[in-house]
C-alpha cells in the first residue's frame, strides 16, 4: 500500500528560482531580485521566504512547520556558494534581512544589514578584510539597526551615543571615528540593548537571523502599515515576504561605495545618467544625507569599469522591463553589485513623455502607453504653475522657505493672514490672501472659502485643511513643519529664523508642497494652452510634453466607449468645454437665469404673488430673458446635445438673507417708515424657511407646487430651439427634471411639458423633438428606476445628491466636521464625494441602470455629479455601461483619458 503524500508547501525560494511575475508570493523586492539574478546580473546570492509563510505566522502565531528546515537547507546552499558559514568566526558570511510586500508600504520593518556579526566574528571580518575600522563600523551598524527594528529599542539612544562619540572626537563626520572609537561605541550599544531589553544582544548568528525574519512578519501588522492599507484599500491578508541576501560592502574604503540610479530622469523623462553615488558608505547612507553624495556621472572618473558595467545593466533593465527603472547598487572594492530594481516613480510630465518615447523605441504600443499614464497626472499638468525654480537670465530664483505636503494642487499667491475673520475681511476689500494656520478646524471654513490658498504647519493629506481644500478645489499645502506658526502674534517663523508677518506676500504650490516668500510669477500650463487651441499639437513645448499629451489623448478618444459631456451653464463655459472635447452638455443648471438685478425682482414677485395674474405676469417677464440665454447656449453647442435641468434649488435662495431683512424691517419700523414689500418679503422668507433645505421644497417639488414655473422654462427652451432651427442651426436640447422620487411626479410634469412643446411647435411651425428625462439622485428613484423609466427618455445620475442621501450626509456639514476623523480611522480611504462609493451609491447606480434599461431598452444613461470627472469613478461608469459622463469643463480631458483607459483595461482583461 502506498500512502499518498500531501505535497509539502514550499516556503523558501532561492533568487535563482523566482521571477518578476511572482510578486504575490515573493513580494516586489524579492520578485525583482530573482528577475535580475536570472538575467545574469550580479546580484549577491540569497533567498526569499514567501508571503505564504508570513500568512501562516500571522494566523497561527508561529512559523509554519518545516520553515526552519527549509531555511536551513537554503542557508546551507548559500554558505556553500559563498564558501563561508553565517557568522563563521574567522571569515563570517553576513546577510541582510529585508522586508518586501507586493506593494511597498510605510510601517514595514526596516532592513537590517550585517546579520551574522558577533563578538567572535568581528575579529574574523577585520582579519579577512584587512580593515579593522570597517569591521567595527559594520558591527555597530548591526547593533544599531537590530536594536531599533528587531528589539524595539528607541533609536535615538543609539543616535545620541554616536553623536557623543563624534563630539568627543571633535568631528561631525562618522568617517573620522577610528577602529578604537567604534569598538568603544559597540560596547556602548551593547549596554543600551542590555539595559533597554533586559537581555544581551544575541551572539548566535542563526538566532539573529530568525529574530529578524520574525520581526518582518510582525511588521505586517504594525499600526502604520494597517492604517496605510485601510486607506489605500490594500487587502490586509496579502502579507509580506522576507529577503535574506548575502552582504556586499560599500564601506570597505574609497574603492567601494553605494548608489542609486534611474534609467531616465524621473522628473523630465529625459534619457541620461541620473543618480547619486557615495564613496565608502553602506546602505541608506546615500539617501540619509549624512554626507554629500556626488552625481552618478562622476563615478565614471572614480571607477570607469564599474560605471560602464552599470550603464550596460541599466540599458538591459530598461529594455527588459520596457519602462523607467530605479536601481540600488553597491561597489565592493571595484566589483559592482545590484541590490534592487523596480519600475520607478515619476512626475506627471515624465510619465507622458516616457510613455510616448517607449512607443517610438518600439518597446510598447499605444494601448500600453495609455495604460501607463492617468487622469490624476493629466490634471496636474493642467494647473497653472510657478515659474521654474531655475531662473532665466536676470531673474531672481524664488525664495523657498518651506517644503510641506502637496495636499490640493494649484499655485496660489496672496498676503499671509492668520485667522478666518481677517481672511474674509481682506478678501472682501479685494485683497488676495493665503490663510495660514497651525491646523484648521470647522471654524476656519469662511476663511478657507475667502482665501486663494491654505497653508498649515501640521497634519497630512487627510487633515481637515487637506480634505476641505480638495473638496473646494482650493490650493493647499499642509504639514509644513519647518514653519513656526504663531496665530496670536499673527506671524510665522521659517527654519532659518526669518519672520513673515500678517500682510506679507507668500506663494504656495499645492502640486509640490513648496512655499515661497514673496510673489512668484505664475505661468499658464502649456497643456491647457494646447486644449484651448492656442498651442499647436505639434508644438515642441517643454521637451515634447504637448506632443506626448496629444498622441495619448487622441488614442484615448479612439478607444473609449463612454462619451464625455460638460456641466456648463452659459455660452462661454460651453464653448470652452467644446474646445476641451466635450460632446455635449450633460448638465445646464438654470438657477443663474433667476439671478441678477432685473430678474431677481421678477422672482420676488413670483414668490410673493397672491393671484394667478401676478404670478403669470412675473413669469411672462422672465420668459424672453431665459429664452435668450438658451439661444446663446444652443448656438455655442450647435449640433450637440444640451441637457437643461429645470429649476432645482429652494426658492428662499433667491430671497434676501433673513437676518439682513429682519434688521432692515426693524429699522424701518423704528423710523415708522413701513415698507410694504419688505414686510411681505420677510413673511415669505419666514414661510419658506426650512430646517433641512436639502430635503425640502426643491426640484420637481417646486415645479409641482408653483403653477406655471416649469412650463415657463419648457416654453423658453422650446422657443429658443425653434428660433435656432429657423436660423439654420441644429439645436439639440433635452429637458431634465431634478429630484424625482416617484414616477407620478414625473408623469405630471411630463404631461404639462408635452402640451407646451406641442403648442410652441404649432405656433412656430417648427417640429420639436425634445427628449424628457430625469435625474436619479434619490434612493427611492434608484430603487424604482424600472417604473420611472416608463416616463423618462433618459436618466442622468446626480451622484452628488445621491451620495448625500444614500449616506445621510449633508456634504457642507460633514466634510468640515468629521471627515478627517473618518479618513484617519480608515473608514474610507477617500471621501465618497471625491470618488464614487462603489459598494453603496455605485450599487444603486448599477441597479437603476439595469432596471431602467429593462423597462426601456436603449434608455440613455449618463452621470452629472462631480464623480463624472473623477478617474476611478469614470472606470466604474464605464463598467456599468453608462453612455456618457458629464463634468466641469476643466475635467473633460481627464474624463476622456480615463474613459479610454477604462476601455482598454476591460478589453485587456477579457482577452488575457
Ligand atoms: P528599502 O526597501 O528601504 O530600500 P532595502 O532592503 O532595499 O530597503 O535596503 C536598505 C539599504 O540597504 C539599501 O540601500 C540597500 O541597497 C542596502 N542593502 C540591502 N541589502 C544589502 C546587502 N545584502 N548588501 C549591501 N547592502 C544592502
Ligand atoms: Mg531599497
Ligand atoms: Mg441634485
Amino acid at each position: 500500500m502506498c500512502a499518498r503524500r500531501t505535497p509539502v508547501p514550499k516556503f523558501v525560494y532561492s533568487f535563482t528560482e523566482g521571477n518578476k511575475d511572482l510578486k504575490d508570493l515573493l513580494g516586489g523586492k524579492g520578485a525583482n531580485l530573482a528577475e535580475m539574478t536570472n538575467l545574469g546580473l550580479p546580484v549577491p546570492p540569497g533567498f526569499t521566504i514567501t508571503t505564504e509563510a508570513c500568512k501562516v505566522y500571522l494566523e497561527s502565531g508561529s512559523e509554519p512547520e518545516g520553515l526552519r528546515d527549509e531555511v536551513s537547507a537554503h542557508l546551507d546552499a548559500l554558505e556553500r556558494t559563498m564558501g563561508k558559514r553565517l557568522g563563521q568566526a574567522d571569515d563570517p558570511l553576513l546577510v541582510s534581512v529585508r522586508s518586501g510586500a507586493k506593494f511597498s508600504m510605510p510601517g514595514m520593518m526596516d532592513t537590517v544589514l550585517n546579520i551574522g556579526l558577533s563578538d567572535a566574528s568581528v575579529a574574523g571580518l577585520a582579519a579577512q578584510s584587512g580593515n579593522e575600522r570597517f569591521a567595527w563600523d559594520s558591527y555597530r551598524r548591526l547593533l544599531q539597526m537590530f536594536g531599533k527594528t528587531v528589539l524595539g529599542v528607541d533609536g535615538d539612544l543609539f543616535e545620541d551615543a554616536l553623536d557623543e562619540a563624534k563630539h568627543a572626537k571633535g568631528t561631525s563626520d562618522d568617517l573620522d571615528l577610528d577602529a578604537g572609537d567604534l569598538e568603544k561605541l559597540v560596547e556602548r550599544f551593547k549596554g543600551i540593548v542590555r539595559s533597554e531589553t533586559g537581555r544581551d544582544f544575541p551572539q548566535d548568528p542563526r538566532e539573529q537571523m530568525d529574530l529578524a525574519v520574525r520581526a518582518v512578519f510582525e511588521s505586517w501588522n504594525s499600526d502604520r502599515a494597517r492604517l496605510y492599507r485601510r486607506q489605500e484599500r490594500i487587502p490586509g491578508d496579502l502579507a509580506t515576504a522576507v529577503n535574506v541576501c548575502s552582504m556586499v560592502f560599500g564601506n570597505l574604503g574609497s574603492d567601494s561605495g553605494t548608489g542609486v540610479a534611474f534609467t531616465r530622469d524621473p522628473s523630465t523623462g529625459a534619457q541620461g545618467v541620473y543618480g547619486d553615488y557615495l564613496q565608502n558608505a553602506q546602505g541608506e547612507d546615500v539617501v540619509a544625507g549624512i554626507r554629500n553624495t556626488v552625481p552618478l556621472a562622476e563615478l565614471e572618473t572614480l571607477d570607469k569599469a564599474s560605471y560602464d558595467q552599470l550603464m550596460g545593466i541599466m540599458e538591459t533593465l530598461e529594455n527588459h522591463y520596457r519602462d523607467l527603472c530605479d536601481i540600488e547598487f553597491t561597489i565592493e572594492r571595484g566589483k559592482l553589485w545590484m541590490l534592487q530594481t523596480r519600475v520607478g516613480k515619476r512626475t506627471a510630465a515624465a510619465a507622458f513623455r516616457i510613455a510616448t518615447q517607449l512607443v517610438d523605441q518600439g518597446l510598447i504600443d499605444l494601448d500600453e502607453a495609455l495604460h501607463r499614464v492617468n487622469g490624476a497626472q493629466l490634471a496636474q499638468l493642467m494647473f497653472p504653475r510657478f515659474a521654474e525654480e531655475r531662473p532665466g537670465q536676470g531673474e531672481k530664483a524664488p525664495d523657498r522657505i518651506a517644503w510641506g505636503i502637496a495636499a490640493s494642487p494649484g499655485a496660489a499667491v496672496g498676503k499671509a493672514v492668520f485667522d478666518s475673520y481677517t481672511a474674509v475681511k481682506w478678501s472682501r476689500s479685494g485683497e488676495k490672501v493665503i490663510l495660514v494656520r497651525r491646523e484648521t478646524n470647522p471654524d476656519d471654513l469662511d476663511g478657507m472659502i475667502a482665501a486663494e490658498g491654505i497653508l498649515t504647519s501640521r497634519g497630512g493629506k487627510t487633515s481637515h485643511a487637506a480634505v476641505v481644500a480638495r473638496g473646494m478645489g482650493k490650493t493647499c499645502v499642509c504639514g509644513a513643519e519647518e514653519l513656526e506658526v504663531d496665530t496670536k502674534k499673527r506671524r510665522f517663523a521659517t527654519a532659518d529664523g526669518r519672520v513673515v508677518e500678517e500682510g506679507d506676500l507668500i506663494s504656495i504650490d499645492g502640486s509640490t508642497g513648496k512655499v515661497y516668500l514673496g510673489e512668484v510669477p505664475v505661468v499658464p500650463s502649456p497643456v491647457v494652452e494646447y486644449f484651448e487651441g492656442t498651442l499647436h499639437a505639434g508644438a515642441d513645448e517643454q521637451g515634447g510634453l504637448v506632443q506626448a499629451v496629444h498622441r495619448i489623448m487622441s488614442h484615448a478618444d479612439g478607444r473609449r466607449r463612454l462619451r464625455v459631456r460638460a456641466n456648463a451653464d452659459n455660452a462661454d463655459d460651453a464653448s470652452r468645454a467644446r474646445r476641451y472635447g466635450a460632446q455635449g452638455i450633460g448638465l445646464c443648471r438654470t438657477e443663474h437665469m433667476f439671478l441678477g438685478e432685473e430678474r431677481r425682482k421678477e422672482v420676488e414677485r413670483l414668490i410673493l404673488a397672491d393671484t394667478d395674474d401676478e404670478r403669470e405676469s412675473a413669469l411672462r417677464t422672465l420668459l424672453p430673458l431665459q429664452k435668450d440665454d438658451f439661444v446663446e447656449l444652443f448656438q455655442a453647442m450647435d449640433g450637440l446635445p444640451v441637457t437643461v435641468r429645470l429649476l432645482d434649488p429652494p426658492l428662499h435662495e433667491f430671497l434676501p438673507d433673513i437676518t439682513e431683512l429682519s434688521v432692515r424691517v426693524a429699522l424701518a419700523e423704528a423710523r415708522k417708515d413701513h415698507n410694504e414689500n419688505d414686510l411681505r418679503l420677510l413673511q415669505a422668507v419666514h414661510r419658506l424657511h426650512e430646517q433641512n433645505p436639502m430635503l425640502g421644497l426643491r426640484g420637481v417639488r417646486l415645479g409641482l407646487v408653483i403653477p406655471g414655473l416649469f412650463s415657463m422654462q419648457v416654453r423658453a427652451i422650446a422657443e429658443a430651439a425653434a428660433e435656432r432651427r429657423r436660423a439654420g442651426g441644429d439645436p439639440r436640447p433635452e429637458i431634465m427634471i431634478p429630484l424625482v422620487g416617484t414616477v407620478q411626479e414625473l408623469e405630471i410634469v411630463r404631461e404639462d411639458a408635452e402640451k407646451v412643446l406641442a403648442e410652441v411647435a404649432a405656433a412656430t411651425g417648427v417640429p420639436l423633438d425634445i427628449a424628457l428625462g430625469t435625474m436619479i439622485e434619490l434612493p427611492r428613484a434608484a430603487v424604482t428606476a424600472g417604473q420611472i423609466a416608463e416616463a423618462a427618455e433618459f436618466f442622468s445620475f446626480g451622484t452628488n445628491d445621491l451620495t448625500q442621501t444614500v449616506w445621510g450626509f449633508s456634504r457642507d456639514d460633514v466634510e468640515a466636521s468629521f471627515f478627517t476623523a473618518y479618513l484617519e480611522k480608515g473608514i474610507f480611504g477617500v471621501s465618497p464625494f471625491e470618488t464614487i462609493d462603489r459598494d453603496g451609491v455605485g450599487s444603486l447606480v448599477r441597479q437603476a441602470a439595469e432596471a431602467g434599461r429593462a423597462t426601456r431598452p436603449g434608455l440613455k444613461l449618463g452621470v452629472c455629479g462631480e464623480h463624472g470627472g473623477d478617474p476611478d469613478s469614470v472606470h466604474f461608469f464605464h463598467e456599468v455601461g453608462l453612455d456618457y459622463v458629464s463634468c466641469s469643463p476643466f475635467r473633460i480631458p481627464v474624463a476622456r483619458l480615463e474613459a479610454g483607459r477604462a476601455a482598454i483595461e476591460t478589453a485587456g482583461s477579457d482577452s488575457r
